[in-house]
């Protein structure tokens, strides 16, 4: 972008009442074309939500060296898994990026530089859950990666310099899971509601209370809590989102769960939405 456009930047976005901001489990990539409960709730969710000027979304499946943030005028639709039906892959969610908001948010960013990317897109940690959000594909969307390379305060001390984006209409969404060991998975038991192993469900209940009484240094601090959480996180970029979404509550704010189910022993699908107080 050349000097003479910043002028062009000032009313990018007005403000607008306090967004909500959202954790969400996106679970499988079929969420994206399954009809499920986990769909609904993503549908109803969306139902409620006001319509943003744009969202920044956090996903799981972004993790780059250090911070990037997406910033191409068309993102491409990214099918990053393999193995799945072809329907899964013919899936395009054509919502627009949004580089002014990604030029926007590296300035904003004093912690650490950020960078643009120009490669990325939009993996399925955002799409899957999105195409049910917004269908209409017509919310102009950046992605923020996770830097791999830092730690879990790092995280959400990042996520809290984006606090002024709220009261810009814009939504943010982080996407990953909290209870996330994709090797422990019991196949066996994926159409048996609600299955968890003992060490899947303390772990999130655990999360669950840490989460509703804002003990967020407690989550923060998840190394130190025990054989439970070391199984729920065997690596940290399905949880790191949870961190990004907390750290933009608000004393205000109110917390609520929605599809807090578990999945096939060793997932959880819960996902928090943290509201503007009315
Ligand atoms: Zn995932």
């Amino acid at each position: 972008m050349k000097a003479s456009d910043l002028g062009k930047m000032v009313d990018h976005l007005g403000p607008t009442e306090k967004m909500p901001v959202f954790f969400i489990g996106h679970g499988s990539p079929m969420n994206a074309i399954e009809e499920n409960e986990f769909v609904d709730g993503f549908r109803r969710v969306g139902e409620t939500l006001p319509k943003p000027q744009a969202i920044i979304c956090i996903s799981a499946h972004w993790q780059t060296e250090g911070t990037m943030v997406t910033a191409m005028p068309r993102p491409r639709t990214i099918h990053d898994f393999g193995g799945f039906p072809r329907a899964l892959y013919e899936v395009e969610y054509p919502a627009p990026g949004d580089p002014v908001l990604a030029l926007e948010t590296q300035r904003m960013i004093s912690g650490t530089a950020v960078g643009l990317d120009y490669e990325w897109g939009l993996d399925h940690g955002a799409w899957s859950v999105l195409r049910h959000l917004y269908p209409q594909a017509d919310v102009p969307i950046i992605e923020m990666s996770l830097d791999y390379s830092q730690p879990a305060s790092w995280h959400y001390d990042l996520a809290r310099e984006l606090a002024a984006w709220r009261k810009k209409g814009v939504l943010i969404i982080g996407s990953g899971n909290m209870v996330h060991n994709l090797r422990m998975v019991a196949w066996d038991k994926m159409e048996t509601p609600g299955y968890a192993f003992e060490w899947a469900a303390e772990a999130g209940e655990k999360m669950k209370q840490s989460i509703l009484h804002g003990d967020h240094s407690s989550l923060i601090q998840w190394h130190s809590r025990g054989r439970a959480f070391n199984l729920a996180i065997p690596t940290p970029e399905h949880y790191l989102p949870l961190l990004y979404a907390l750290a933009l509550q608000e004393k205000d704010d109110s917390v609520s769960f929605f599809n807090d189910r578990y999945l096939a022993g060793s997932l959880s699908m819960t996902s928090v939405k943290i509201s503007g107080a009315k």
